[in-house]
This record gives structure tokens, C-alpha cells and sequence, in this order.
């Protein structure tokens, strides 16, 4: 599917968001929902903050438009998240009926718009939705692996001072 010249401004907005996650500690993940040229909503992941398991970003922000706009269904809007939706975000936005979905980063590990699967456009689903992948890719996928490689120099460093003090 074809690229927009504002999924790339959007996406920039998102990964603002995922910087958000990082700055807390939280695997840096961002989202943006957007209808009209108005957002709706931004969110970046709060699961270990929050300690629940749905506190992902794409949840957190279709959550934020139902209630901002009083309505559970997000016809005409899209959603840019940095990285691959998993199959619980899947679902949620196949039942809030988002339109349009832009993510940066593919995920091998849970990706469920179309890399494990995809529940986005399934067939069999009342709803299916226009997907574009890999905007701002490298960004997005680098984020998330200099968060994880902060946290594997973070893990070495407390376990060598831990050996020192033994
Ligand atoms: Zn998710």
C-alpha cells in the first residue's frame, strides 16, 4: 500500500511517543491515532509502569479516542504505531474498525499485521483494514534495539560491580 507524505510526519509523532516509553524504562513503543488531519489520541507502552499486560500503546490509544470522541467505533481514522501490532492490538483494532494502519518496524516475535499473520486483513473478519509497513523503519526498529542494548550494558555493568563487592 502506498506511503502518504503525512505518514512519515505522523510517524515522527509516534515515535516521539516511543521515546516517552524509553525515558521511563518501558520498551519504547508509540502510538498516534489520527482522523482528519486531528489527533485523536497518543500513547506509548506502560506495561511494566502500569504492570498490565494490555497496557500496550495501540490499546492505550484506541482506548483514549473511544473515550475522547463518546464512540467505540474509529471509522475514518488511522493508526501509526512504531512498531508491528501484536495479536492482542490486532484485535482491538479490527473490532474498533480503524481504518487505516501504519507501522515502522516488523516484528518476527509477535507481528500479527502481517509477519506471524494477519488479522488485519483477514477474510473472515467483518472488518479489514489498509496496512502500510516500514514507515520510518529504521528508526522505529532502532529505538527498540539501542533500549535493549542499554538495558544488556546496564545488566553486565550491575552484575560486574556485584562481583567487585563480593
Ligand atoms: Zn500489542
Amino acid at each position: 500500500m502506498e506511503i502518504l507524505e503525512k505518514d512519515e510526519y505522523y510517524m515522527e509523532l509516534a515515535l516521539k511517543e516511543a521515546e516517552k516509553a524509553a525515558a521511563i524504562g518501558e520498551v519504547p513503543i508509540g502510538a498516534v491515532l489520527v482522523k482528519d488531519d486531528q489527533i485523536l489520541a497518543r500513547a506509548y507502552n506502560l506495561r511494566e509502569t502500569e504492570q498490565r499486560a494490555v497496557a500496550h500503546a495501540e490499546l492505550l490509544a484506541i482506548d483514549q479516542a473511544c473515550k475522547e470522541t463518546d464512540a467505540w467505533r474509529l471509522e475514518g481514522t488511522t493508526l501509526y504505531v512504531t512498531l508491528e501490532p501484536c495479536a492482542m492490538c490486532s484485535g482491538a483494532i479490527v473490532l474498533s474498525r480503524v481504518d487505516r494502519v501504519v507501522y515502522g518496524a516488523a516484528d518476527p516475535k509477535g507481528g500479527c499485521a502481517g509477519t506471524l499473520m494477519n488479522l488485519l486483513q483477514e477474510d473472515r473478519f467483518n472488518h479489514q483494514c489498509e496496512v502500510v509497513s516500514g514507515v520510518k523503519e529504521e528508526e522505529c526498529g532502532k529505538i527498540l534495539s539501542s533500549f535493549f542494548k542499554n538495558l544488556r550494558d546496564r545488566k553486565r555493568k550491575e552484575k560486574e560491580e556485584r562481583k567487585k563487592e563480593l
